[in-house]
């Protein structure tokens, strides 16, 4: 028995070390890393440069507050807003507390431009925006709410890709859209071609703020910093996380000028942008922005998916097909086989990946992985499909 709030229902792995694309139990087996603890390990596990940006700031100093001036932070932001849309950033220390604060942002925006009465978020069906109150709320799906009822009466939902449905929602008190480009936990769905740009027109139309999600498609992992950028469309607001910190806990909420409304006293967190978070931040983002990094994600994306597509064509009694941008795949198991069981089976052989809604297998590789990655999760998937007709 454990004293572990009940949670979480964990494989029964425990790992020791990891190293790369691998991960090491104590008793010396190896595994493929797949899941890259949900799209965080964006760099693997112990890249040495992100150790060494640690190492050295724990040398130095952890945590002072916020009440102090942060050069870690100062530099992070600059280089966020130059590399993107951005020109204000505010760090925190997860994806859910970045939503809190765009949601925030929404209300504030709104209020400040002589709207009061506009605070609803329209958001979109299979939704993940994190687990707080409010994030459950945003995304609206049942199995997020049961049993925290009463539902905080702020959002709506309307089919992902659909502009014509997103029109019809707005109201007089709709204060901003909020969408993941890529859905991640829905199951692995991009958005259909001209949506995002869409969903500008209709902000701008409604004097609304465009919000994206890009918790777990941002920070490369399409082949982009941000994946609204293969639509060469501008958000007002962006929340991130998961590969900000490359495992060190880290959130950031991205905003305009325009929005960025939340001054002195109207927001905050103890640990948010910490100089440790923010020493191993900029330590990723170094490798992120070195010459041909993010090409070489769309290249293995790319790679990943084609190989993926051989399975489904290959056994098409287990897949029904592959779904994703970059390296945020995913690969749809016929109803009769459980993706939840079959990621137990991908284990036993050594491979990790992360279940997705819709009975989708969600690959979420570090950044980082070649060729001989790929070949070796496919060669796995291909025993463990075999197995199964
Ligand atoms: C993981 C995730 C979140 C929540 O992030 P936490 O760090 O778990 O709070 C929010 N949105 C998306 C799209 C995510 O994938």
């Amino acid at each position: 028995m454990s004293a572990l709030m009940p949670t979480y229902a964990p494989s029964d792995l425990a790992f020791e070390k990891g190293e790369g694309v691998y991960l090491y139990t104590a008793d010396g087996r190896r595994f493929l890393d797949f899941c890259a603890g949900i799209a965080v390990s964006c760099l693997g596990h112990a890249h040495p440069h992100m150790v060494k940006a640690l190492k050295n700031q724990a040398d130095k100093v952890w945590h002072v507050s916020n009440l102090y001036r942060s050069p870690g932070q100062e530099r992070m932001a600059e280089r966020l807003a130059e590399a993107s849309f951005a020109d204000r950033v505010f760090f925190c220390n997860s994806g859910a507390e970045a939503l809190e604060t765009a949601l925030k942002i929404a209300r504030k925006y709104q209020r400040d431009n002589g709207h009061p009465e506009r605070f609803r978020v329209i958001g979109c069906e299979n939704a993940f925006h994190g687990r707080t109150l409010a994030t459950i709320a945003a995304a609206g799906q049942a199995k997020l709410l049961e049993g925290f009822e009463p539902v905080i009466d702020a959002f709506d939902q309307v089919a992902h890709g659909n502009l014509n449905e997103m029109r019809a929602a707005i109201t007089d008190e709709t204060a901003a859209i909020l969408v993941e480009p890529v859905q991640g936990e829905g199951g692995l769905r991009p958005a259909p071609e001209g949506y995002l740009q869409g969903l500008r027109d209709i902000a701008d139309e409604f004097g609304l703020l465009l919000m994206f999600d890009e918790v777990q498609c941002g920070m490369g992992r399409t082949g982009k910093l941000f994946a609204h950028e293969w639509d060469g469309v501008k958000p007002d607001v962006v929340s991130t996380a998961k590969g900000l910190g490359g495992g060190f806990p880290l959130g950031a909420c991205l905003t305009t000028e325009a929005a960025a409304v939340l001054g002195v006293g109207n927001h905050g967190t103890t640990y948010g942008g910490n100089p440790l978070g923010m020493a191993v931040a900029n330590a990723v983002f170094d490798v992120l922005m070195e010459d041909g990094f993010l090409e070489h994600v769309t290249k293995m994306g790319q790679a990943l998916d084609l190989a993926l597509q051989g399975l489904v064509a290959k056994y098409p009694d287990v897949f029904t097909q592959t779904r994703g941008q970059g390296l945020m795949r995913g690969i749809q198991l016929k109803e009769s086989i459980i993706n939840r069981d079959f990621k137990t089976e991908l284990e036993t052989e050594g491979l990790l990946v992360a279940p997705a809604g819709d009975n989708v297998i969600r690959l979420l590789p570090p950044l980082i992985i070649d060729d001989s990655h790929i070949a070796e999760a496919i060669a796995i998937f291909d025993t463990v499909a075999a197995s199964h007709v």
